[in-house]
């Protein structure tokens, strides 16, 4: 075949849904585009053949469709910060087009950073190199720690630059993969426009797509947030602050998507904040849970209309919204109980559990390190005071002596690297320069955080005060 050209197995179903779902929207061609890199194992998975990279490169910069994609921009609605806006939509996405992975998964294959699209707001469609590699590396590190997210398939520089705060910086785009991009935002455009034609196309399509065993919208209510619940938990069990968990990036597949200013902390306080665009910290570490209820209430209501008796279907919906903080709570013990060993944490080993997070919170303890150092007894350095751990840790002991196997069981709970924050920033400033061997590595190591990586013990340090970020920017 033509060496010019990819080979994607493409099977498109979204553009087959009606028109008023998405506007058909072409890539704007860049000058110079280069690879960054391939994740040649995810496309693998995807069934994509190898190319040289220049024809990666041209295909993943936008620059050539790749036979059989029928590229466009998706629209939804969303609550951004607790706001309504009815029309957002990709501002600087494309969906390349579907394909069915070697599992049978169907799976997005998007475009981001690709240019200007009719739902682009105050911006050029474009990103620059610091979000799409943090993107990519945050999103590969949140796979191989073993929660739902999108993928990164593939970053190439733009060889143009992009304008920004700081000035002009290189340009990039990222490809990434997603079980889809439907999101809550996508019901709430149809139901804000009382389009119940479109809510309920939407609503046959997502079932198809993600939900084939369920049976009416009080159901896909109640899948949706048992998945986001697990979600969420995870995200807690390792630190993660999305930072932009407006409904528009909540996805109804359950993974984590649209990373922006996203981060992991280092020293766990529960009311930590990164982005710098949530002022109130209404996207802070411990308001995640109670948020996430809220963008399932906001889906709860997108639903409503398809439901032939609507005072019914509120009551029922609002007792499945109702009942899900208990849902998270269960979730969140789960897994912070195999953090401290325990296989089936009960209530009662909650309040071991919280003690624990009170005395790191008073002790300025780094979240990774205690839980990690709970297998080799470097926990209590973490602490400014030491007692206060020795205390809870008598405790604690007492209680794994009636485990099982609980070094197995927080060796599997409990990273010793994660994407730190420092690190991520000193990344991206050694690729703006130039040098990729930094994110390289990032990758490399991030791949198997769950073992000892004795030649990564610089990446599992904590920062130094003076390598401490304390703000996070949108791309
Ligand atoms: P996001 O930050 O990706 O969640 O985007 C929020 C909204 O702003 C979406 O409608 C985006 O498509 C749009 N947007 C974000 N960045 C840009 C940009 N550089 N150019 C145009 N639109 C953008
Ligand atoms: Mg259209
Ligand atoms: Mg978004």
């Amino acid at each position: 075949y033509d060496s010019m050209t990819l080979q994607i197995p493409f099977d498109n179903s979204y553009a087959a849904l009606p028109a008023r779902f998405y506007t058909r929207q072409t890539a704007v061609p860049v000058r110079a585009p280069r690879l960054i890199r391939f994740n040649a194992a995810l496309a693998g998975d995807l069934g994509i053949d190898v190319a040289d990279e220049a024809t990666l490169a041209q295909v993943f910069a936008g620059n050539a469709v790749p036979p059989g994609s029928d590229p466009l921009a998706q629209v939804y609605a969303g609550h951004q910060f607790g706001g309504f806006s009815p029309q957002l939509g990709d501002g600087r996405a494309l969906l390349l087009g579907e394909v069915v992975d070697r599992a049978g998964h169907r799976r997005d294959i998007q475009l981001k950073g690709s240019g200007p699209t009719p739902y682009s707001r105050m911006g050029d469609g474009r990103a620059w190199l610091g979000p799409v590699l943090r993107e990519y590396v945050v999103s590969e590190a949140m796979h191989a720690l073993g929660l739902p997210t999108t993928r990164a398939l593939a970053a190439v520089e733009t060889g143009e630059p992009v304008y920004r705060e700081t000035g002009g910086m290189p340009g990039a785009v990222l490809t990434r993969v997603a079980a889809s991009h439907l999101r809550v935002g996508t019901f709430q455009y149809f139901a804000a426009r009382r389009d119940i034609e479109g809510l309920r196309a939407l609503y046959d399509y997502t079932v198809t797509r993600h939900y084939p065993q369920i049976e009416g919208p009080a159901h896909l209510l109640a899948e949706v947030i048992r998945r986001q619940a697990k979600l969420v938990a995870g995200w807690l069990s390792v630190g993660f602050i999305h930072g932009v968990m407006n409904t528009d990036n909540t996805a109804i597949s359950g993974e984590t998507i649209d990373y922006g200013p996203c981060a992991f902390m280092d020293t766990y306080h529960p009311q930590q904040v990164f982005s710098s665009i949530d002022a109130h910290g209404r996207y802070a570490y411990d308001n995640q849970p109670h948020v996430i209820v809220w963008n399932m209430a906001q889906f709860a209501t997108a639903l409503v209309p398809l439901m032939p008796d609507q005072d019914a279907a509120i009551e029922e919906f609002t007792a499945l919204v109702h009942a899900m903080p208990d849902r998270i709570e269960t979730e969140w013990r789960r897994s912070f109980g195999r953090k401290i060993g325990i296989e089936n944490a009960s209530t009662e080993d909650a309040a071991l559990i919280a003690d624990l997070l009170t005395r790191m919170a008073e002790g300025r303890a780094d979240f990774t390190n205690t839980f990690r150092g709970l297998l080799d007894g470097t926990a209590r350095d973490q602490f400014l005071d030491r007692d206060a751990f020795d205390t809870w840790a008598e405790a604690w002991h007492a209680r794994i002596a009636r485990e099982h196997d609980p070094e197995t069981v927080m060796r599997a709970a409990n990273p010793s690297v994660i994407p730190r924050n420092h690190r991520v920033e000193q990344m991206i400033d050694a690729a703006v320069s130039g040098d990729y061997a930094p994110f390289e590595r990032l990758l490399s190591v991030l791949a198997n955080p769950f073992e000892d990586q004795p030649d990564a013990a610089d990446l599992t340090r904590p920062p130094d005060p003076a390598e401490v970020v304390h703000a996070t920017f949108c791309g």
